[in-house]
């Protein structure tokens, strides 16, 4: 059966009253690479933006095995069950690379995801890291009109993934294991510098006192860091996501984070900051996008990369040739 092409009330209306199939239709719509869709979904996101901004934007992110599913599964459970209304969108911009994705193929949170106040959402697979970016931006903030106050945005812990996720989110959590060797979890001051809180995960039975050493270490190296958060002092916690110890001080931590923030008004300033990132993020992805779709571009590249690997053209002669097409002027 063909399935019934919503109107964009359709979409509105489905969106506020949070009904899911259409919540669902809706992002993937947005998630569309079809030019067609591109109209729509932005007129959609236009009229969802005034009901957009009521959540903590919570980035969760680690090496493959840290624990973050069944730390969001906890995690996202205990909200629940608090009355919350959670959402989890996954961030991974590998699964457009590769074509398989590091965070959706096994069966994940699946209690969390059978739970009527939690919705989840695997990464959008198509596009560029900018495109996914986008997208996933765009999805939160449906998900917000949706009346999700929680959103919890996970990505893997590789490249470029973590500032993408930073750039979206009001707190950035940095799920660690100990004994897993400094370098394969990305420990570059570079990711610690973007975080507000590192969770040393599995700190239950045995590995306990490896996991508090782990934590006192972590929290003497961010005290020499500039902090990711003006006034907001990063710290590492240890928690257990097995066993749901820790989970209830995370949150504590969370709330207490976006008191002071809030009071200072960087909380405010962050998103504003965004939300102008976000914009001239798609400046430069719409204006990539018009050039390598431009005909006489796309005509000219393949004479013009044999010129530059014969050396018969420079490179600043190739980028004018390329701009000249482009802006459809004669040289
Ligand atoms: P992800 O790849 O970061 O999402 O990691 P998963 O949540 O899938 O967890 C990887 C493995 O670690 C699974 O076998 C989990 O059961 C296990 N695990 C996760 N959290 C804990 C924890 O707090 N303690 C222990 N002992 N195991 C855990």
């Amino acid at each position: 059966k063909r399935r019934q092409t919503l109107s964009i009330d359709d979409y509105y209306n489905g969106v506020i009253e949070n009904n899911l199939p259409v919540v669902a239709q809706a992002i993937t719509l947005i998630e569309s690479n079809a030019k067609k869709h591109f109209d729509i979904s932005q007129e959609l996101v236009q009229r969802l933006l005034p009901h957009s901004g009521n959540s903590i934007r919570i980035g969760i992110s680690g090496v493959p095995g840290a624990g973050k599913s069944t730390l969001i599964e906890a995690f996202g459970l205990m909200l629940c069950e608090q009355g919350h209304k959670v959402a989890v969108l996954a961030v991974d911009p590998s699964s457009s690379i590769t074509g398989g994705s590091i965070l959706g193929d096994k069966t994940r949170m699946e209690k969390l995801s059978r739970h009527q106040n939690a919705f989840i959402r695997p990464s959008p697979s198509a596009g560029m890291l900018g495109g996914v970016a986008r997208k996933s931006r765009e999805t939160m903030l449906l998900c917000e009109a949706a009346g999700y106050d929680v959103i919890l945005v996970e990505t893997v812990g590789v490249g470029q993934n973590e500032v993408t996720v930073r750039s979206m989110v009001d707190f950035f959590l940095l799920v660690l294991i100990t004994g897993a060797g400094d370098e394969l979890q990305g420990m570059k001051k570079g990711v610690m510098e973007i975080c507000d809180c590192i969770a040393v995960n599995k700190a239950d039975g045995d590995n306990i006192i490896r996991a508090k050493s782990a934590m006192t270490e972590f929290n003497n190296l961010l005290h020499y860091l500039r902090p990711a958060t003006e006034g907001w002092a990063s710290r590492a916690i240890t928690c257990s996501a097995l066993y749901q110890d820790g989970i209830e001080e995370l949150w504590h931590l969370i709330e207490t984070f976006r008191q002071t923030t809030e009071a200072s008004g960087v909380y405010a300033t962050r998103r504003q900051q965004q939300t102008l990132e976000w914009v001239f993020g798609m400046v430069i992805e719409q204006l990539k996008s018009r050039f390598y779709s431009h005909d006489g571009v796309k005509r000219a590249i393949p004479q013009l990369k044999t010129d530059l690997i014969s050396g018969e053209i420079t490179a600043t002669k190739a980028v004018t040739q390329l701009m000249a097409i482009f802006d459809e002027v004669k040289l």
